[in-house]
């Protein structure tokens, strides 16, 4: 059976052409579609008919906006469990997770929906007699979407939701190594009778069609997620257009175990955050930083509970891990293996690359843990994006916390500790733009700000009340009665 093919979406077509494979990560056999391999033209008509629908969608009112979206949550729920099994497929997380991540898309889009009737602007007194004056919000216009492949529903959602409930029309560029997810999204959107040119679809290799988004004349506004490289460079592009831009990118998330901590949970934490969708989260834990009273006995229970995960195909009842992505993340994942074996020496567990019996057609490698790493060693300070854990010993909290904080990112934090000042510290102290305690520093929700600092992020953060700030802009308004 020849694999079905998922056009690029542009002025509310889907526009035939050339295409490229997305294939499944646990079995390179298997191709999951292929979808339309964009040019800078695609990118370039995109742009223009999302300038030509901006006064038009603009002009309805928030409710009526929200109503859409309403309707494309419904769509995402009908079809729950096909969109849920073909991302296990494209992505390789496992099927239970990619159901979470579904949810999670439709959840928020019923939030953002529902900002449709909430989207307020200010009110403030006037110090001048019989002056009423106020600020609306009003869309900033045609705004680029360029997401990643790690969660390739939520982030596509978490951008397009609150793009088009503002009022801004969109050209979405997904990730070529999992473009399906996002695709449904589209799918969903047309299906709702979004008007055409509101959004537009074009995926393809990020290198070919970079430049031509973030210099797309009609564009007034970027938000990207995925890595420093990428995000740096397209924060120059769009600065000399004057762009308005919002970048979510690496991460080398720190947990600080202490002594006092409920260790039973704390382990499951720390292996849960640094292995669960591969540690291919932008919040996984990649570093444990853990208090030395209690260090060879957590490190000792970790390797005993990594032991016990199942890798494979997670489209497979029972397994915890999926494949890396694709070739080059696998590759990426065992060059750091090998760093860390350098530096390090062997790993406490895993290590290996998996490649025969039911591991033989994936990407697969086992999740792999290194006691003994200190902080200036390279798995301590460079993102891996895989499944490798690195845990650090720290004299005590301050000395935990200055190793937390010795890194360049900032993304998440997090800390296993019973002692209510410790954690007050931590939550204060620590150069995090998302923060947990007692839980693995992975998992939010979209009903708060989602975001990092340092070299993580810069812009304005994502979800939440906070995507109002990226995606609108206010009119001040005086009157004189
Ligand atoms: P990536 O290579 O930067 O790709 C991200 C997106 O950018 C993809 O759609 C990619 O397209 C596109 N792209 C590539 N080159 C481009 C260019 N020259 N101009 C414009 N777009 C371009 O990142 P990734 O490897 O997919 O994702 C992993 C990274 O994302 C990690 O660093 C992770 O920490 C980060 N991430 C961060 C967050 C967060 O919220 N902070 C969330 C998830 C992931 P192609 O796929 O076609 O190359």
């Amino acid at each position: 059976m020849s694999a079905p093919i998922f056009p690029n979406y542009i002025n509310g077509a889907w526009v035939e052409g050339p295409t490229f494979e997305n294939r499944n990560p646990a079995d390179t056999n298997d191709i999951v579609g292929l979808h339309g391999k964009g040019t800078p033209e695609c990118i370039d008509n995109a742009a223009h008919a999302a300038q030509q629908a901006f006064a038009g969608w603009a002009g309805l009112t928030a409710p009526a906006r929200g109503a859409f979206l309403f309707k494309v949550a419904d769509i995402l729920d009908r079809k729950f469990e096909a969109i849920s099994a073909e991302m296990t497929r494209e992505e390789g997380k496992t099927l239970p997770e990619a159901k979470g991540e579904v949810r999670r898309a439709i959840n928020i889009f019923r939030y953002f929906a529902g900002e449709g009737s909430r989207l307020a602007g200010v009110l403030a007194p006037s110090e001048r007699d019989r002056v009423h004056m106020f600020a609306i919000r009003k869309p900033v216009g045609v705004v680029g979407l360029i997401t990643p492949w790690n969660f390739p529903s939520a982030i596509p959602a978490w951008k397009l939701a609150p793009a088009l409930i503002c009022g801004n029309t969109v050209v979405m560029k997904p990730a070529s190594a999992a473009p399906l997810s996002a695709w449904r999204i589209i799918e969903a959107c047309h299906e709702a009778g979004i008007p055409k040119g509101v959004v537009n679809f074009v995926s393809g290799s990020g290198s070919a069609l970079g430049s031509a988004l973030v210099h797309a004349k009609p564009l007034k506004a970027i938000s990207f997620t995925g890595s420093c490289q990428i995000g740096q460079w397209l924060h120059a592009e769009a600065s000399k257009r004057h762009l308005r831009i919002q970048l979510e990118m690496g991460g080398k998330n720190p947990t600080i175990v202490l002594a006092d901590a409920d260790f039973a949970s704390a382990v499951e934490n720390v292996v849960n955050a640094s292995f669960f969708s591969t540690g291919q989260k932008c919040t996984a834990t990649s570093r444990a930083i853990v208090e030395d009273a209690i260090y060879d006995r957590f490190v000792e229970a970790v390797v005993e509970r990594t032991k016990k995960l199942k890798v494979g195909d997670g489209m497979q009842p029972g397994i915890d891990i999926g494949p890396c992505v694709d070739k080059s993340q696998l590759n990426t994942v065992l060059h750091y293996i090998e760093v860390g074996r350098k530096e390090a020496g062997e790993p406490a567990c895993g290590g290996r690359h998996l490649t025969e019996g039911p591991h033989a057609n994936g990407y697969f490698v086992e999740p792999t843990v290194f006691a003994n790493v200190t902080p200036d060693m390279v798995i301590a300070r460079e993102e891996i994006f895989g499944p490798v854990l690195a845990i650090l010993r720290a004299r005590d909290f301050n000395h935990a916390l200055e190793i937390a904080n010795s890194s360049e990112f900032g993304l998440s934090a997090s800390i296993q500790t019973t002692n209510l000042s410790r954690m007050y510290e931590f939550i204060y102290g620590i150069e995090a733009g998302l923060v947990t305690v007692n839980l693995p520093s992975a998992g939010v929700e979209y009903q708060l700000p989602f975001g990092g600092s340092k070299d993580s992020s810069f812009g304005p953060k994502e979800q939440g009340p906070a995507a109002m700030e990226f995606y609108s802009d206010y009119k001040t308004i005086y009157v004189k009665y």
